[in-house]
């Protein structure tokens, strides 16, 4: 079914979803399989494979795949691992469920499995992990592309090119009822929004990477998600938690700490040590005190010099890698706005302070075919998208005088662009454990303050730059599953 076109800068749907990575994809594909004659809309910034899913360096997957008998252990050790109260039991029970039909939904792909000589598929430990749970397949570009095929055979229907800059409601947590997407590319990039009007609508945005200057997340990822999703008023938890790497300055390859000389006192830990490091702030984790050694020896870019093992002198700094947060969402993978679902790197509540490897694209999955599946079946039990109110004095609710309209002489991007030169540096300095205390951190943090309170209804002024703004917020600022608890 076609979508309906009702102005020339409206687009109307059923299920919209935003984000096109493992999560995107297989929510919009889930949503067409519980009701094939739903509209169902993807909306993707880049045609080419992007995000952490399909442009992430080292150009392969892992997936936890515990097996039934396996279940309980695995809850265990993720639950474990999230540190005590930080992940919801109900939702590491749900990834454990949903593993083998996610590991199904990937083998009918026919993506390139790594495998044993009897043809069987080769188990790995995951990182945090000595049980070998977890199957890894490579080729991410043939992986979006076996992907998207199936998609769009299924009849989701996508749309590239734009970014969601809002999401539309009546005010902050009320029901949502659709995005307001802004053109990234062509004579109208920036300048020219569209406005979607959807039943449901499911957040599948990446994670804040992006924001850090040091990264190795694909390119492709805006780092706009907690702003979106906390500006429509989700419950945003556990976005102080990231994954980290130590990667050398030049070449960004991976370093593990373990490898390095240290003084007796922390030898000891760097026996075990993994070069990924989760870094949970003020959670000792076993071997924090390595990572907490090494950012109070930072130079300037957060430059650290190290003796290799092997290699002799090195320089290190710190990498961002993913986010073990975003909006808390139940086991529908609903968040705590109506309308409103999330999955994927922006979710949160079955990862913690840190997270098992494989545990992420196994969430992306799992909670990407949950909530494309619940978010079809409530389009039931809402009004048809229609015509878009006109009566409103021409402006979308929560989103201010802005359908279609010039957004001013800088494209959203690039006015963002200034933004970001200045935002990344300072989230590499503060968005750090052991950064709270720094006296220069509060400046930083009343400037992004000083961004987001900017008249929320104004969507020319600088929108983007609020909504970076409010993720870099909900890193620094951020709570967790336990501040929710009565
Ligand atoms: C190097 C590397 C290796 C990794 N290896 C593993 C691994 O082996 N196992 C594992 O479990 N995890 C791994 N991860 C993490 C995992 O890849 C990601 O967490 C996961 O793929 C995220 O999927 P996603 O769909 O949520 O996000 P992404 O794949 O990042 O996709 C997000 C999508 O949202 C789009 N988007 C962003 N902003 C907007 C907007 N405003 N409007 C519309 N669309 C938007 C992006 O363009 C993109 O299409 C790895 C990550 C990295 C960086």
């Amino acid at each position: 079914m076609r979508h309906t076109r009702s102005s020339q800068n409206t687009l109307e749907t059923d299920v919209l979803v935003l984000g096109a990575g493992l999560a995107g994809l297989r929510a919009a594909m889930a949503a067409k399989e519980t009701a094939p004659d739903l509209r169902v809309t993807l909306v993707s910034p880049h045609a080419r494979p992007a995000g952490s899913s399909f442009a992430n360096r080292n150009n392969a997957l892992g997936l936890q795949v515990p097996q039934p008998h396996e279940a309980d252990a695995f809850v265990a050790e993720a639950l474990r691992l999230a540190a005590p109260g930080l992940a919801v039991p109900e939702l590491v029970q749900a990834l454990a469920e949903d593993a083998p039909a996610c590991l199904e939904f990937l083998l009918s792909l026919g993506l390139a499995f790594r495998c044993d000589p009897d043809g069987s598929l080769r188990r790995f430990p995951g990182c945090f992990s000595s049980i070998p749970r977890a199957v890894v397949f490579d080729g991410l570009a043939q992986a979006h592309a076996a992907i998207l095929a199936r998609a769009r055979a299924l009849g989701v229907e996508v749309v590239h090119g734009f970014e969601a800059l809002a999401l539309t409601q009546e005010e902050p947590g009320a029901r949502v009822s659709g995005a307001v997407l802004s053109a990234l590319r062509g004579p109208l990039a920036g300048r020219r929004t569209l406005a979607v009007r959807a039943r449901s609508v499911v957040a599948a945005l990446g994670g804040p990477a992006p924001l850090f200057a040091r990264r190795i997340c694909g390119p492709g990822g805006s780092g706009l998600a907690y702003g979106l999703l906390a500006s429509a008023g989700a419950r945003l938890v556990n976005t102080t938690f990231l994954q980290w790497f130590w990667v050398e300055t030049r070449s960004l390859a991976f370093v593990n700490p373990g490898e390095l000389v240290w003084p007796s006192q922390l030898a000891h830990l760097a026996q075990a040590r993994l070069a990924h490091c989760p870094m949970a702030h003020g959670l000792v984790l076993d071997d924090a005190a390595l990572d907490l050694d090494l950012i109070s020896r930072q130079g300037p870019g957060g430059v650290v010099h190290v003796e290799h093992r092997q290699r002799g002198p090195l320089d290190l700094v710190l990498a961002a890698h993913a986010g073990n947060g975003g909006a808390l969402i139940d086991i529908h993978g609903r968040t705590s706005v109506a309308g409103l679902y999330a999955c994927g790197e922006c979710a949160s509540g079955m990862h913690g302070a840190n997270r098992l490897g494989g545990g992420m694209v196994l969430s992306a999955l799992a909670f990407g075919a949950r909530a494309g599946k619940a978010a079809a079946e409530e389009t039931a039990t809402v009004e048809a998208a229609g015509k878009p109110d006109q009566d409103r004095d021409g402006s979308w609710p929560n989103v201010g005088a802005d359908r279609g309209a010039d957004m001013g002489a800088k494209t959203g991007q690039e006015a963002s662009t200034g933004l970001l030169r200045w935002l990344r540096p300072g989230m590499q300095r503060f968005g750090l454990p052991g950064a709270a205390q720094n006296p220069a951190r509060q400046a930083f943090v009343a400037r992004l303050r000083s961004i987001t309170d900017v008249a929320q209804d104004d969507f020319r002024a600088g929108r983007r730059e609020r909504l970076l703004a409010r993720s870099a917020l909900a890193i620094l600022e951020g709570s967790s599953v336990q501040d929710g608890q009565s």
